[in-house]
């Protein structure tokens, strides 16, 4: 037997034997999800174990070094860890932009104090953290941002205002890309920070949706004050980093397409909800076309997905640019396959509340789904970078 089937059998067992079975269900909406932080609050005993017994063996973050929490997994090992808790349904024990965004950040372009300090609670699920990107006035055209960041000897004063700043309600810690230079040409004058929610100056106000819900909010800075052992990388180079982080955040929101009604794809929704014929096809013949090409499509992505992370890591390195395709086809994909399951509802899919329609999950999710093309750079700007870093093509 090879190394890695006899890493596979010990994490089957090791999984079968820790994994409660509460955390073998799919998880129900975004309350059901454990984000960590200092005031997370566990739904259940099993989501609190689930989450200890993973951390301890740095399998939240896997592929991680040991020295910063992670359990030091090579690329297939992950692959491995992954296969094996999908095969029992075993949900992620933690979710965070720390795990996505931050350390892969950190890894790179931290430094040793800045990791030993941040990662290992990343980890553990002991601090969560927010994006601070976008304003008012900088959401595709990030680098006009306006946020600025003075010199004042040993820390800086950020004054300035973030929008759409996910959970930044709910978080303990903010990445935050700042001005630190006004006369350079504006991708060179921005600098990557990090500082506390909690810190003097910073208050955050909850955007209501229409869904009566408060996913993010507008961020204020008046007068904060962040050391300079805070800043991550060189002064004024934070667009490297910033960049560097987008990729990671992109391939995270493209694979992310899973979220479909307990697990099942549209087909076997449809199946379901409308039937099969005698020879088990679905009863209707436009919705089996649509359906059909959907999941073909989601086939040949996913094994496109693959292919660039093999590669990436046998490089060594992220996906980088390629993360472009996966966050402009993943969510458009996406997007399809949840207006397919609207169609298998038909007018029961607008159900918005009750029991029956479990508070309106499908057209909550479909529009969710609208959002995830605009996350983390707009499926516009994901065709611009695809066509100009991938594609070589010139300047319209
Ligand atoms: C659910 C959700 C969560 C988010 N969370 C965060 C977060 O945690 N932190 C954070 O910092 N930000 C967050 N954002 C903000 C997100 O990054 C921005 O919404 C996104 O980058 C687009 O910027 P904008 O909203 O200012 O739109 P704009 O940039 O004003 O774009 C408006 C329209 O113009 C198009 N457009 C703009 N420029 C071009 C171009 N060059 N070529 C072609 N078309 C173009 C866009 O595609 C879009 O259709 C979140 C957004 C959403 C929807």
């Amino acid at each position: 037997m090879d190394a890695l089937e006899a890493f596979r059998r010990e994490t089957r067992a090791w999984l079968d034997a820790n994994c409660p079975a509460e955390m073998r269900t799919p998880v129900s909406g975004d309350d059901d999800i454990c984000w960590g932080g200092r005031n997370f609050v566990f739904k259940s005993e099993a989501q609190k174990v689930w989450l200890a017994r993973m951390a301890e063996r740095g399998w939240t973050v896997p592929g991680w070094p040991k020295a910063y929490g992670g359990g030091g997994l090579s690329h297939e090992e992950v692959k491995v860890l992954k296969e094996e808790m999908r095969a029992i349904g075993a949900r992620s024990p933690l979710e965070s932009f720390g795990i996505w965004m931050l350390g892969p950040a950190l890894l790179a372009f931290g430094s040793e104090e800045q990791k030993q300090e941040h990662l290992p609670r990343i980890a553990r699920g002991e601090i969560r953290w927010c994006q601070g990107y976008s304003e008012p006035n900088a959401g595709s055209d990030l680098a006009s941002l306006q946020t600025r960041a003075e010199d004042a000897g040993d820390h800086f004063v950020v004054t300035g205002s973030k929008i759409w700043t996910s959970y930044a309600d709910k978080a303990d810690m903010i990445f935050c890309l700042v001005r630190t230079d006004f006369s350079a040409p504006k991708h060179l004058g921005i600098s990557f920070l990090l500082f506390d929610m909690t810190w003097p100056g910073v208050s955050t106000k909850p955007i209501l949706l229409i869904s009566g819900k408060s996913p993010f909010c507008e961020t204020f800075f008046d007068g904060v004050k962040v050391p300079k052992a805070n800043l991550v990388g060189t002064l004024n180079r934070g667009w490297d980093i910033a960049k560097y982080l987008l990729t990671h955040e992109r391939e995270m929101i493209g694979g992310g397409g899973g979220g479909l009604l307990g697990g099942r794809s549209p087909g076997q929704v449809a199946a379901q909800e409308i039937g099969t014929d005698g020879e088990g096809k679905l009863a209707d013949a436009f919705l089996r076309a649509d359906v059909a090409r959907a999941e073909v499509d989601a086939l040949a992505f996913a094994a496109t997905m693959a292919r660039y992370k093999d590669e990436a890591a046998s490089g060594g390195k992220g996906v980088g640019d390629r993360s472009a395709v996966l966050k402009y086809y993943g969510t458009e994909l996406n997007k399809r396959r949840h207006e397919l399951l609207m169609r298998t509802a038909g007018h029961e899919g607008l159900e918005w509340e009750g029991a029956r329609s479990n508070d309106g999950e499908r057209p909550r999710g479909w529009l969710r789904t609208k959002a995830n093309s605009i996350e983390g750079g707009t499926s516009e700007v994901m065709l611009d970078i695809v066509a100009k870093r991938l594609l070589q093509l010139p300047n319209a």
